[in-house]
């Protein structure tokens, strides 16, 4: 089965238990009821602040609000809060809409999340590299010592690129996020090239690894980013919660007030009045206005519709996409208990990277099931879901041998269309969220296009509200 992700299905875990629209009580039943008649203009509820879109940025702007008092509304789209940041229950399987690991180093994320309560389960520190028909590992010298002394020798890199690494996270380390976000920048590729690292551990591990986390094969993605992350990566822990990526937001969203979450509630259009007092239209026709401003929190693509003409986001490169697909087996018909990355560093086929994922969170499956995730960089439109299954098993069967992937089943591929928005240079990673009076933006693509950059977006994006609301009453 495929999902095409503008096509949101189902998450049981924030589906109301009443099957009634709202996971979320709305905040006046009477107001807000999905069969209440379009408002007329001299009737609008009005509410503090709008905020549009329930992703990582959204729930970050609302989170700040609330901490400061100030009353909300977020307005989400579909069924569910997270954005790209969503699980699905399939069979007893927990099937994150993506391949998604939470970095626990992420500054803003350890200001706003209760990492115990996520119960974070850890990947080990470095990856297994297919290369030359044969298994490689490169692992993290800090914390496996005697694995990295054993990879010195393997052809992943030579002795020279190991030292390499050792000193790029030197110079990472001692750079403050600030100083990473608006250093000099050029592709990643070029970065990598200008430090000295050698064709073969670029090709066999850079590109599956760095590529994988921007979908971005060429790495033309920023230098910047590619710092941010080593830096975390250095710092902290890879990771998944054991309920599933969709904790984390879910997380957010349970400490905001009941009543301030409005799901299936799609804004069509922002408007003005004559006192410049926003308003946002819903798709339904129903029409919200806001006291204090709009935050608008959607995704970019998005983002540039909604606010076009208004000097909003201009989307000028191709987005990132990326699919991801899960097989099943028995826990016997798996080649490993490790919960280790597998990265495709042959150079050939289509898979870039995969992982046994119950290895690393046995919550994400049954007890007496595997769960693999496999993925892939850009959407493969052009071939079918059932041939694209077949190739993928077919291409892993080089890799594990046909006896064992022959038994996998294949479960659910997901196509994301828009994993990410593509940051290669120029970018500016420190956007102003300010649009227009009273109009405010937030999301990955004014930050760094991970989870962390999305949550400080959206906390910046309410900071200025907040000033700037504070500044024209003084
Ligand atoms: C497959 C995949 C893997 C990833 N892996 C990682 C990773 O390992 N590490 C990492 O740090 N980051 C990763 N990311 C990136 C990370 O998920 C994003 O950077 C982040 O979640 C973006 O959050 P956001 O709030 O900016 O946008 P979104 O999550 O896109 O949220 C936007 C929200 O707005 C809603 N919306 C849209 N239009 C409207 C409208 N008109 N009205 C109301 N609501 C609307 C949408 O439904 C959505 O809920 C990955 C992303 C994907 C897709």
């Amino acid at each position: 089965m495929t999902i095409a992700l503008s096509h949101a299905c189902t998450n049981p875990f924030l589906s109301s238990s009443s099957g009634t629209r709202f996971r979320f009580k709305p905040r006046s039943s009477t107001q807000l009821s999905p069969t209440a008649p379009p408002l007329q203009p001299t009737s609008l509820p009005k509410t503090g602040v709008i905020v549009i879109g329930a992703g990582l940025a959204g729930l970050a702007a609302a989170t700040h609000l609330n901490s400061k008092n100030i009353p909300f509304l977020l307005l989400e789209a579909s069924d569910s809060v997270g954005g790209r940041v969503r699980t699905d229950i399939v069979d007893g399987f927990r099937l994150d809409r993506g391949f998604q690991i939470f970095i626990t180093a992420y500054p803003e994320a350890q200001r706003v999340l209760n990492y115990q309560a996520l119960d974070l389960q850890k990947f080990y520190s470095g990856a297994r590299v297919f290369y030359d028909g044969q298994f490689h590992t490169v692992a993290d010298p800090l914390l496996h010592f005697w694995d990295s002394v054993k990879s010195l020798t393997n052809p992943i890199g030579s002795f020279t690129d190991k030292l390499l690494i050792g000193s790029t996270r030197i110079r990472v380390l001692t750079k403050s996020d600030e100083e990473i976000f608006t250093a000099e920048e050029i592709p990643t590729i070029e970065l990598l090239k200008k430090i000295g690292f050698s064709d073969s551990i670029v090709g066999r591990f850079f590109r599956p690894f760095f590529g994988g986390i921007f979908f971005d094969k060429e790495l033309e993605t920023t230098s910047r980013l590619f710092d941010f992350i080593f830096k975390c990566l250095a710092l902290g822990d890879n990771t998944l919660p054991a309920k599933g990526i969709a904790a984390i937001p879910e997380q957010l969203a349970a400490r905001l007030p009941y009543d301030s979450i409005l799901l299936n509630s799609r804004a069509v259009s922002i408007g003005f009045d004559e006192t410049e007092t926003p308003s946002v239209k819903l798709q339904n026709g129903e029409i919200f206005t806001s006291e204090l401003g709009v935050i608008v929190a959607v995704e970019e693509p998005e983002a540039v519709n909604l606010l076009a003409g208004r000097n909003g986001p201009v989307q000028k490169k191709p987005c990132r996409s990326t699919v991801c697909l899960y097989f099943t087996a028995d826990p016997d018909q798996i080649p490993v208990r490790d919960p280790i990355l597998f990265l495709n560093g042959s150079g050939k086929g289509i898979v870039n990277n995969m992982f046994f994922a119950t290895n690393v969170a046995p919550s994400y499956g049954p007890p007496d099931k595997a769960l693999i995730s496999i993925s892939l960089i850009g959407l493969h439109g052009d071939v079918s879901d059932d041939d694209l299954a077949a190739k993928v098993a077919q291409e892993l069967s080089g890799w594990f041998g046909d006896k064992m992937v022959r038994k996998w089943k294949h479960l659910r591929t997901y196509r994301v269309g828009f994993a990410q928005p593509n940051q290669s240079p120029p970018t500016d990673l420190k956007k102003n969220p300010k649009v227009d009076s009273g109009l405010y933006v937030c999301g990955d693509y004014l930050t760094s296009a991970t989870f962390d950059g999305a949550l400080v977006s959206g906390r910046r994006a309410a900071e200025a509200l907040l000033r700037d609301r504070l500044s024209t009453r003084a």
